[in-house]
C-alpha cells in the first residue's frame, strides 16, 4: 500500500486587519476562503478517518488528488474562523492543541514571541532591551557580541534582527531564562498578563469538544510544546503521555491516533515511543507531498499555507 496526497498546515486565520493586533503574521480569513475555494477545486479534501482508514485496512476507495487540512496549536481562531467555515463547506480536518496552555492557561513562549513582534515597531528596540535584561544577569559582553554575529541571519520571511531576536528565546538560552525573559519581554510591551492573554488566544476544552462533535479530528501536539529533539527519551515519553491523557479527557481518539511535532522536531527515540503506544501517522514540517508507506507514516511531510494562492 503507497498513497501520496497533499497537507496543508495552517496557524494563525483571522480577520487580522480588523483585529487588535494587526502587526500578527498570519492568513487573513478571506485569504483562507479563498484558499478553501482554490483546493476544493483541485483536490478532494479528505478526513483523518478516510487517512487511517487508508493505513488500517481498507484503501479501496482512497482519491489520488486527496488533500488533507491541519490547523496547529489550538487558537481560537481555529474555533471562530476555520470550523463555520469548515461545517459550511461540509468538510473535515486535523487539529493539533498542545495540551497544557489550554487546560492551565499558560502562553506559549512561541506565541508571546509573535504578539511582542506584532507590537513592536521598533525591533532594535526589542533587542537591545533583550541584551539589557542578560547583562544585568551578568552575561559577558563577549558572549552577546558573539550571539548577535551568530545569529543574525535572515530567512526567507523575517530580517535579521527579528531572527536575532527570536533565536535566542526559541533556542540559545537556557529554558528557564528564556521564559522568564518572554514572560517579562511580553507584559512589557503587550501589556497583559499571560494567563489573561491565554484565555483569548486558545480553544477551551469545551470548544475542543464541540469541534469532535462536528466531525473534526483532534491529535496531540504534546503537552508543552517542547522541541522533542532536544529533550531526554523520558521527558518525551511524558510529553506524550500526558497529551494523550489530554486528548482522552476531551473525548478524541488514543488508539491509532496522529502525531504533529512541535516545530516538526523529532528523533528515533519520539519515532520508538510512538510506536509503542499505538501512533500511526505523525506530522513534521518538511515541505512536500506526503506519502503514506507505513515505514514512513511518522514522519509525513506537509505544505504550508503560504505554498498555495490564497
Ligand atoms: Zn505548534
Amino acid at each position: 500500500m503507497h498513497a501520496e496526497f497533499v497537507t496543508v498546515m495552517y496557524h494563525y486565520v483571522r480577520e487580522i486587519q480588523n483585529s487588535s493586533y494587526p502587526g500578527i503574521k498570519g492568513l487573513e480569513f478571506e485569504g483562507f476562503q479563498r484558499q478553501l475555494d482554490y483546493l476544493s477545486s483541485r483536490y478532494e479534501i479528505i478526513s483523518a478517518d478516510q487517512l487511517i482508514a487508508c493505513l488500517t485496512g481498507d484503501a479501496a476507495d482512497f482519491p489520488d488528488n486527496a488533500c488533507l487540512l491541519t490547523f496547529d496549536d489550538g487558537y481560537r481562531d481555529h474555533f471562530d474562523y476555520v470550523l463555520p467555515e469548515l461545517v459550511k463547506r461540509n468538510l473535515s480536518a486535523c487539529f493539533f492543541p498542545p495540551a497544557k496552555p489550554i487546560e492551565d492557561h499558560t502562553l506559549l513562549d512561541v506565541n508571546a514571541i509573535h504578539y511582542i513582534l506584532a507590537v513592536a515597531d521598533d525591533v532594535e528596540q526589542l533587542s537591545r532591551d533583550l541584551l539589557d535584561e542578560l547583562r544585568t544577569r551578568d552575561f559577558s559582553e563577549a558572549y552577546l557580541t558573539e550571539c548577535r554575529d551568530r545569529l543574525s541571519e535572515p530567512s526567507r520571511y523575517d530580517p535579521a534582527e527579528v531572527i536575532f531576536f527570536k533565536r535566542m528565546l526559541q533556542r540559545e538560552l537556557p529554558f528557564e531564562l528564556r521564559s522568564e525573559i518572554t514572560t517579562s519581554l511580553f507584559e512589557k510591551y503587550v501589556g497583559k498578563t499571560e494567563a489573561e492573554f491565554s484565555k483569548g488566544l486558545y480553544m477551551t476544552t469545551d470548544d475542543l469538544k464541540e469541534l469532535i462533535r462536528e466531525g473534526m479530528y483532534v491529535g496531540s501536539h504534546t503537552y508543552h510544546h517542547f522541541w522533542l529533539n532536544a529533550v531526554d527519551e523520558e521527558t518525551q515519553e511524558q510529553e506524550i503521555d500526558r497529551s494523550l491523557q489530554f486528548l482522552s479527557r476531551i473525548g478524541a481518539p488514543t488508539r491509532n491516533w496522529i502525531m504533529c511535532y512541535p516545530y516538526g522536531a523529532y528523533n528515533q527515540e519520539t519515532l520508538e515511543i510512538l510506536k509503542r503506544k499505538d501512533c500511526l501517522l505523525g506530522f513534521t514540517t518538511h515541505v512536500g507531498n506526503s506519502i503514506l508507506d507505513p515505514q514512513r507514516a511518522l514522519q509525513l511531510s506537509r505544505f504550508d499555507t503560504n505554498d498555495f494562492p490564497q
